[in-house]
């Protein structure tokens, strides 16, 4: 017998593939979302399956309302309820406040803010049946304390934050637990693209721990308020980040 199905969104890759294993270890059944990365997504769910577990990988692009409902509803309908949403899917850029464009703005809001919303509104009518649901938001340490050229960014995060102290006060008499993770700085490809050798190498000195987050770091994290152990925590931001902040 199952804990019932797990909905990890962008979980082909990074922080979202190492939650997606780690609550697959837990006895969740998978959803595996991906956007772009197929491949990658084929590659978790046989790990996830190589490891005694099972689930599905499932195309949808969470700043799309329709894909989001399509793939609750896949979930709902092969699984019978949805346990945990994590909501970990999400863009990044680096720019001067000045040079970012409406373009630019709207897409960080549209993956990283709506993707959020669409994804809980769609799940939260299965959940509050239910009298029962995890929602665990993987918002940002530039979330908490802003980023210099990631104002658009910091500003989404902050937002996802937002939402997760405010859900958490309106789904609480259903069951639901709302949380965020704020996590540090990860080793995946977002912190890749985002900075040179020498930034991570600041980055690593700034950091009192002496080293970056692995994925697995903030896995962990969502495992444990995925777990019974977290059934009294609510509203908060968990942050992961090595004493950064
Ligand atoms: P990553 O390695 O770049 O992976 C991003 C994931 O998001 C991929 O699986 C990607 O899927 C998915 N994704 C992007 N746009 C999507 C969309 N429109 N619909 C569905 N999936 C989409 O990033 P990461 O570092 O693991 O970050 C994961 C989360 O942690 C993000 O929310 C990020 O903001 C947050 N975070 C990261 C760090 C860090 O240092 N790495 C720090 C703080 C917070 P496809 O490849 O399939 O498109």
């Amino acid at each position: 017998m199952t804990k019932g199905c797990a909905v990890v969104t962008g979980a082909s890759r990074g922080i979202g593939a190492a939650i997606a294993l780690e609550l697959s270890s837990l006895g969740f059944d998978i959803i595996v979302n991906y956007n772009g990365s197929e491949s990658k997504a084929r590659t978790v769910l046989d790990e996830i399956k190589s490891r005694g577990g099972n689930g599905d990988i499932f195309k949808c692009d969470v700043s799309n309302r329709s894909e989001v409902d399509e793939m609750i509803g896949f979930a709902l309908k092969k699984y019978g309820r949805i346990s945990v949403l994590v909501n970990n899917a999400g863009v990044s850029q680096i720019k001067l406040f000045t040079d970012i464009t409406q373009d630019d703005w709207r897409k960080m809001v549209s993956v990283n803010l709506d993707g959020v919303f669409n994804c809980c509104q769609s799940v939260l009518p299965s959940m509050i049946h239910e009298k029962s649901g995890r929602i665990i938001n993987i918002s940002s340490v530039w979330g908490v304390y802003g980023a210099s050229c990631e104002v658009h960014y910091s500003a989404v995060k902050a937002g996802v934050i937002g939402m997760t102290k405010a859900l958490a006060r309106e789904v609480g008499p259903s069951g639901i637990t709302v949380n965020a993770i704020a996590p540090g700085c990860i080793m995946t490809d977002m912190l890749r693209e985002d900075c040179d050798d020498k930034t991570i190498r600041m980055l690593v000195e700034e950091s009192p721990v002496g080293r970056l987050g692995t994925p697995q770091d903030v896995a962990k994290a969502a495992a444990f308020l995925a777990s019974d152990n977290a059934d009294f925590i609510t509203g908060q931001v968990l942050g992961v980040d090595g004493g950064f902040s």
